[in-house]
């Protein structure tokens, strides 16, 4: 029920952090893994999935340009499994939040994964089936501080897998997200950097530590195989109990 054999999983912003765990998890549960980054150096995480022994390809696209993404996306072989992954914060108060940098933010985490989406679930559609998963947040649900752009997105992302879950459940692409809670990445240095905001968020956390990206992998490989052939729209947090606090 959770084999991701004969299956191929794209997986975006693969070179780091949570992308880079997924992808492998993904690898380790059967699939066969094209890994997405920005640039062209995705070297030690490709030798990973290989030592899997699974079938392993990139697909180099800088997402800060989303009009590139459905040319790009075209180039792509059959695609069973999208993990929308890559993203980027940017942290400045609301006041003083620069239009860039909230534009920026908007264009990686929401317009590119629209658009990416878009051009590969409609293959998926044709196919009579996919499954699309969503990197979403706490701050898909929360405001957090300095962060409007990067809240305004995540909330994007939720409302977006919700709109194509909708839409696409009856033609057999399930469409889901995972909301990771505070995990342990460059996403998050200036965070855990910071001794006293690290001390601050982990007390908040009712399992008493920050995440790992490893601690994604059974919520990714559960929405990507056939035993969440019946979950669509659903957000999955995956926060160490952060919002059930
Ligand atoms: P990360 O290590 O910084 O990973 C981000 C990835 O996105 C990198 O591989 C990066 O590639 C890629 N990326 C950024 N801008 C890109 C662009 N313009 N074009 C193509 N790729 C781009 O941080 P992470 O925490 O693993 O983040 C992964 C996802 O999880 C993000 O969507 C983030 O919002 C989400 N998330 C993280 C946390 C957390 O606590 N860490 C919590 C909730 C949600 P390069 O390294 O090559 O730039």
């Amino acid at each position: 029920m959770f084999s991701l054999e004969g299956r191929t999983a794209l997986v975006t912003g693969a070179r780091t952090g949570i992308g880079r765990a997924v992808a492998l998890g993904l690898a380790a549960a059967g699939a066969d893994l094209v890994l997405h980054g920005r640039d062209d150096d995705l070297g030690e995480v490709e030798s990973e999935v290989r030592r899997t022994g699974r079938r392993v390809s990139r697909w180099v696209l800088d997402l800060s340009d989303p009009a590139a993404v459905p040319e790009a996306a075209a180039r792509l072989g059959p695609i069973d499994v999208l993990v929308n992954n890559a993203g980027i914060i940017r942290r400045a108060p609301a006041a003083e939040h620069p239009y860039a940098s909230f534009r920026e933010v908007l264009d990686v985490n929401l317009d590119a994964v629209f658009l990416l989406s878009q051009a590969l679930g409609a293959r998926m559609l044709a196919r009579g089936s996919g499954k699309i998963i969503m990197i979403a947040s706490m701050l898909s649900y929360q405001g957090g501080v300095n962060v409007a752009g990067y809240t305004s997105a995540k909330h994007g992302v939720a409302g977006l897998t919700k709109a194509l879950a909708c839409e696409w459940a009856g033609s057999g692409v399930q469409v889901n997200a995972i909301a990771p809670g505070y995990i342990r990445t460059g996403n998050t240095e200036r965070l855990w950097d910071d001794p006293a905001r690290e001390a601050e968020i982990r007390s908040r956390i009712p399992a008493g530590r920050w995440g790992r990206p490893e601690d994604l992998v059974g919520a990714a490989v559960f929405l990507a195989s056939a035993a969440s052939d019946y979950v669509n729209g659903h957000l999955l947090a995956v926060d160490g109990g952060w919002l059930a606090r």
